[in-house]
């Protein structure tokens, strides 16, 4: 059985997730790779899918046909109901194409304007997909969602993207307010990684047996 750790491509270009994904794996023989460590030089993906599980996969399988590695790849976004599930799949460049995190979360602030409701009720979701190469294209996926509502207060100063205006309905506090802990318990990509955690296991475990 060989001792190396599992090399997984972690098919994101947000650094946000990045540190979130490798601390959230921190705690099994994973060495975690950043695309920009492994394909410094390939263009972005194109996420022009539908729903966040067409994303999720077209990073994925990009990840693994230009590496051939074992890739974890997760598309997220923010859905708040009385915007009709926007940002959703649209939540990097809901104010436009490589829009800053500051100008999304102006743009949310202004689509909100006249809502009366002070509480928008929203939830944070992510799609969570690993592919191996060796597993015949066959994907495995998971999902995580997280509750709460929409400030019109930017609190806080950690996490990334809409942290500052989303309040975790089971603190009452914003995702920037929490420590990177208390997010990963109960943040949608925290749940989603949870949910993916027997797979990883079982493919560390076969690669363990499969390597001697
Ligand atoms: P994508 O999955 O790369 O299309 O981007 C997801 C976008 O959703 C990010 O750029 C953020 O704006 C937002 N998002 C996803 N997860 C989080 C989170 O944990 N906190 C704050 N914003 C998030």
């Amino acid at each position: 059985m060989s001792g190396d750790p599992l090399r997984l491509l972690a098919a994101t270009s947000n650094r946000g997730k990045l540190v979130e994904l490798r601390s959230l794996l921190a705690d099994l023989p994973i060495e975690v790779r950043s695309l920009a460590e492994v394909l410094p030089t390939a263009p972005p993906v194109v996420e022009d899918g539908a729903t966040f599980l067409d994303n999720a996969l077209l990073k994925a399988r990009a990840g693994v046909l230009r590496s051939a590695m074992v890739t974890l790849a997760e598309d997220s976004g923010l859905e708040v109901d009385v915007l009709g599930g926007r940002p959703g799949v649209y939540s990097a460049r809901f104010a436009g194409e490589g829009a800053t995190d500051a100008e999304n979360n102006a743009a949310l602030l202004a689509a909100l304007e006249q809502v009366p409701d002070d509480r928008p009720r929203a939830r944070f979701r992510c799609v969570m997909v690993l592919l191996d190469p060796r597993s015949g294209g066959e994907p495995i996926v998971t999902e995580g969602r997280c509750e709460g509502w929409i400030s019109r207060q930017a609190k806080g100063t950690g996490g990334f993207g809409y942290d500052p205006l989303f309040v975790v309905g089971a603190y009452g506090r914003t995702m920037a307010e929490l420590a990177e802990a208390e997010k990963n318990r109960v943040s949608h990509r925290g749940k989603a990684m949870l949910a993916m955690r027997a797979s990883l296991e079982a493919l560390i475990a076969r690669r363990g047996a499969a390597e001697p």
